[in-house]
């Protein structure tokens, strides 16, 4: 039996392995680009976050976010953390949950998955395209660039849109859509938000830990905690990443307020503040050895004290007001970047098509489909490796099966 893998990304190479499990099966993993695991290898700023231990408890959205229980249960994060030690790669986890190669490099993990494909049954092709797929009286004919192969079952890993310069591409969802699947909309996640705050240059660059809530229209849409990265145009890191999914996709005024010290209340901070009136310092200087000092520089501009002014001469009224302005600094939200420079796609191809407890579709037996491709995005954090991983594995354990 040969089972046809299209996408060699970090789902299309769980499937290959788990399905060459059985050795009568011929597996045929092909992949456009020059080498495997292109996206993989960029992930986690190039550390891959790959699992994350918190994923059983939930942290996946799509129309149907239970969907993806099956595959999570069978091979859940400790079990994927057992499965690469068997391939060779030692992993550490945070105390966040959050799973790394112990030797911090995402090279580490493709390299483990590279080696164990080289097997007898499998047979990587790189640099090839699948261009379109027909279906035949017994499995499927692959059209590539430069070939037609047939094969008996089929596994579409194809990925998302997202990060389309490490191989995002349409291309999963046309095939899929070519064999009668429909797919929901598809928008970029884990993704910066643009502001037209013009505050924001000042800070390019400026990290810090703290509490974001999104508001559309004085609503509270979503909410997370963690760090802050400041860009030239917006605002970036985990905790934005966090509440990007789906920000700004509807009218109304998106607005997201930082609570910049989410350590200490307002009242104490005040008191902090006060003190410093004892002192020679400007107001340059009121949050100096509390926040980042161009963060602190940027809040006291906002609430239109001049850097100069000595501190001892703010009114108790001015100190109270930089001191809510860092426990809530509101700044309006424009538009999330698009999927170029988003991490993940969500939405995709509908998951009521597919059976979750095998990753076969419904509509055309013998064809599986796995990985971001579906309509499954999880969570910042390792939350999308670990669907591809679980995902890829339940879509070759099942096509691989002999009969
Ligand atoms: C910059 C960045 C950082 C990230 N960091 C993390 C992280 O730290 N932790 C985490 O959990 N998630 C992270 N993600 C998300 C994660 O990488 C993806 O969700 C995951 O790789 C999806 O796996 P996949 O197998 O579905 O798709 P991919 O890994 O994208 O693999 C799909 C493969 O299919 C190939 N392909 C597509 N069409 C065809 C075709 N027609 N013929 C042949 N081959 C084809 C592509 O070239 C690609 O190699 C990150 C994403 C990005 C962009």
């Amino acid at each position: 039996m040969v089972v046809g893998i299209i996408g060699g990304g970090a789902s299309g190479m769980a499937a290959a392995l788990r399905a060459a499990e059985n050795p009568d099966c011929q597996v045929l993993l092909l992949e456009r680009q020059a080498r495997v695991g292109r996206k993989l290898q960029a992930t986690g700023n190039g550390r891959c976050n790959l699992t994350n231990l918190h994923a059983l408890e939930g942290g996946y959205h799509g129309d149907d976010p239970a969907f993806s229980r099956t595959a999570l249960e069978q091979l859940s994060p400790e079990k994927t953390r057992e499965w690469f030690l068997k391939l060779g790669l030692l992993t550490v986890a945070e105390p966040s949950g959050r799973v790394y190669p112990f030797s911090d490099q995402a090279n580490s993990v493709v390299d483990v998955l590279r080696f164990a494909l080289e097997k007898p049954n499998i047979t990587l092709k790189t640099g090839c395209e699948v261009q379109k797929i027909r279906r035949e009286a017994e499995g499927f004919r692959i059209e590539t660039d430069s070939e037609a192969i047939s094969c008996d079952r089929l596994i579409i890993a194809c990925g998302g849109l997202a990060g389309t310069k490490l191989g995002g591409s349409m291309s999963g969802y046309k095939l899929l859509r070519s064999l009668g699947h429909s797919c929901t909309r598809l928008r970029p996640t884990l993704v910066q938000v643009k502001t037209d705050w013009p505050g924001v240059s000042a800070l390019k660059g400026v990290r810090a830990e703290c509490r974001a809530e999104v508001y559309r229209d004085d609503t509270l849409w979503s909410e997370s905690a963690g760090e802050i990265q400041f860009t030239e145009y917006g605002l970036s890191g985990p905790v934005i990443f966090e509440v990007s999914r789906d920000v700004c996709q509807g009218k109304g005024d998106w607005q997201c307020r930082l609570d910049l010290l989410p350590q200490i209340s307002e009242r104490q901070l005040e008191k902090m503040l006060l003190a410093r009136r004892e002192t020679k310092l400007n107001a340059g200087e009121l949050f100096t050895g509390i926040l980042h000092n161009r963060l602190g520089r940027v809040l006291v501009q906002e609430i239109g004290i001049g850097l100069n002014m000595p501190i001892a001469q703010l009114p108790e009224t001015a100190v109270a007001r930089a001191a809510a302005s860092a426990k809530c600094f509101s700044v309006h939200l424009t538009e999330p970047l698009g999927m170029d420079s988003a991490q993940v796609t969500a939405g995709g191809v509908v998951t009521e098509e597919f059976d979750g407890t095998t990753m076969e579709s419904r509509l055309v037996p013998g064809l599986y489909a796995c990985g971001e491709v579906l309509d499954v995005d999880g969570d910042c954090g390792g939350y999308n490796l670990q669907w591809a991983w679980s995902s890829g594995s339940l879509a070759g354990q099942n096509a691989g099966r002999g009969e």
